[in-house]
């Protein structure tokens, strides 16, 4: 059983992200009287140093990513195997990264997109 290795970075681009993400969520809140957010302290500190208390999440994916080269993907642009004319993968596998957020409405998103090609193949 191969083994997956994890190879996660974090940069200065994500904490800007997240930071630029959550005061232009909270501009947006404030617009329409719904509410207001609260940023955490360490957002606004030096964009290279996170605290130690970060965790990942339990979101499975990229085991079969998608790449327009074999050598470098698993499945094709139409979630098809390279190499085979009849084997789709419909699921977050076929991710070639992963985000921050939930995966699942995209990849439910990415099978509907499969059936819809799937069907003007099959007639
Ligand atoms: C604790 C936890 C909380 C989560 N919370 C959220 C959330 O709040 N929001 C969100 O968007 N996502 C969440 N996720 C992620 C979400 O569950 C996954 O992204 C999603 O289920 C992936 O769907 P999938 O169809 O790609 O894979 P799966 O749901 O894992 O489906 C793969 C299926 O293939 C089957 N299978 C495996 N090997 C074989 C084989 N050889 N032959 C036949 N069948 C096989 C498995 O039994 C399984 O049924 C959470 C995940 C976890 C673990």
């Amino acid at each position: 059983m191969p083994r997956a290795r994890l190879d996660w970075r974090l940069t200065e681009l994500d904490k800007r992200s997240i930071r630029t993400f959550y005061q232009l969520l909270g501009q947006e809140f404030g617009r329409s009287g719904i509410g207001r957010v609260q940023i955490l302290d360490w957002l606004f500190g030096d964009d290279r140093t996170w605290p130690p208390f970060l965790s990942g999440g339990w979101h499975h994916m990229g085991t079969t990513r998608m790449h327009a080269d074999p050598k470098q993907g698993v499945v094709d642009a139409n979630c098809r195997v390279h190499g085979l004319g009849n084997l789709y993968v419909a699921g977050a596998a076929v991710y070639p990264t992963a985000g921050s957020a939930n995966p699942t409405l995209t990849l439910v998103a990415l099978s509907l997109r499969l059936s819809d090609h799937l069907k003007t193949t099959l007639v």
